[in-house]
């Protein structure tokens, strides 16, 4: 689970050229703008995430004017998302800003102070998510199935243990698409699809998930695969073209780019090798491969390498890179399989809204 709020160490802070006011402060692998003096290495403080959605609070205030979001509700007035201070990422005299960071005192009396502990809750600090975009609403089946392993990739920035770790692995390299995410299935016979969250209503044609799956005859697919591999498969893409995400591609259509195959009845995703010669038999096209990389660098190399434009569309930069060994493996500090993304900075700063 991403901490958007936690307490954290200053690591290094260091000038920024040209700027006299300023300097960059190193908290986990994020570098953020503050205030000369504000802060030395060594310090604990409160740091704040990118995308945290901040509460209205007297010390907050000073965000309104840069970062006040109104509260977002849904088509019968509940508020799904609290009005607040939104933290993205921001460019000050030519030096990327991931983050902000507060003292302390900002907790409530008889806080934690151990570095590393989430205080998302105890700040009042929610994730910012952009209002959902028309079509991507329609008739709900139930929650994520829990036979299946949802969407998801750790941010590198607070990964650096885990690249020392693996530091001499191969990785194969994947661009990130901006799109939204989708999981079709099949089980005991069943066919379903899933946005990001949700168990969607395959028949529901108002929605983009379920017109895409029928026009690419994805239930026909995934069926005739499971009878050539002999096991019940899933697959997980980025759903991308128009009315999705801006359309940054310049796409005609809506399509998909697979980036998992997960075996169903072994509750296992399938490797990198299989993954390839599935989609290929399947008829499917995968997210664009970029190559490998031996692992042996740091948060900040990797964030330089996420910069670039976009396989589909090189007009765009990419929105970044995303790492996994040829292998699948689990990962002790991701919790999960070892898989992450770097986000080209490039990207937030033009799109991140
Ligand atoms: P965070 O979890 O950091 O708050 P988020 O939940 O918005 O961010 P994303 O930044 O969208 O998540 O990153 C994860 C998503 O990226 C996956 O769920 C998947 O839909 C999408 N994705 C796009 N391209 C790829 C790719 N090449 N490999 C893996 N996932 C990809
Ligand atoms: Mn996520």
């Amino acid at each position: 689970m991403r901490k958007l709020a936690s307490i954290q160490t200053v690591n290094a802070v260091e000038p920024i050229p040209n700027a006299d006011a300023i300097e960059k402060v190193r908290v986990l692998g994020w570098w953020i703008v503050a205030k000369k003096g504000d802060h030395k290495p060594g310090d604990k403080l409160v740091y704040c995430e990118i995308d945290s959605l901040l509460p209205e609070r007297p010390e907050f205030e000073f965000l309104r004017a840069s970062s006040f979001k109104p509260a977002q509700t849904d088509a019968t007035g509940v508020v799904t998302v609290p009005a607040g201070f939104r933290i993205k990422t921001v460019k000050l005299r030519g030096q990327v800003s991931q983050g902000i960071c507060f003292p302390l005192s900002f907790l409530p009396t008889g806080s934690p102070e151990e570095e590393g502990v989430d205080v998302t809750g105890l700040l009042g600090v929610r994730k910012w998510e952009p209002p959902l975009p028309v079509g991507m609403s329609g008739k709900v089946k139930g929650g994520f199935p829990g036979f299946l392993p949802k969407t998801d990739e750790t941010r590198v920035q607070v990964l650096e243990a885990a690249l020392l770790r693996h530091k001499g692995k191969t990785f194969y390299v994947t661009e990130k698409l901006d799109g939204t995410s989708f999981t079709a299935f099949l089980r005991q016979g069943e066919f379903g699809i899933c946005s990001r969250n949700l168990w969607m209503d395959e028949t529901d044609q108002t929605n983009v998930l379920s017109r895409v799956t029928a026009s690419i005859k994805l239930e026909e697919k995934l069926r005739a695969a499971c009878e050539r591999l002999g096991f019940e498969l899933a697959i997980q893409a980025e759903v991308i073209g128009p009315g999705i995400q801006k359309n940054k591609y310049g796409l005609k259509e809506v399509t998909l780019r697979v980036f998992n195959v997960f075996n169903v009845d072994a509750y296992r995703l399938v490797d990198h090798s299989v993954m390839l010669a599935t989609l290929t038999d399947l008829g499917l096209e995968g997210v664009p491969q970029l190559g490998t990389l031996t692992l042996d660098h740091t948060v900040d190399q990797l964030v330089t390498y996420s910069e670039g434009t976009s396989v589909l569309n090189p007009q765009v930069q990419r929105e970044g890179v995303v790492l996994r060994p040829l292998v699948e493996e689990y990962d002790e500090d991701i919790g999960g399989r070892l898989s992450f993304k770097a986000i080209n900075p490039k990207f937030l700063l033009k799109y991140d809204e």
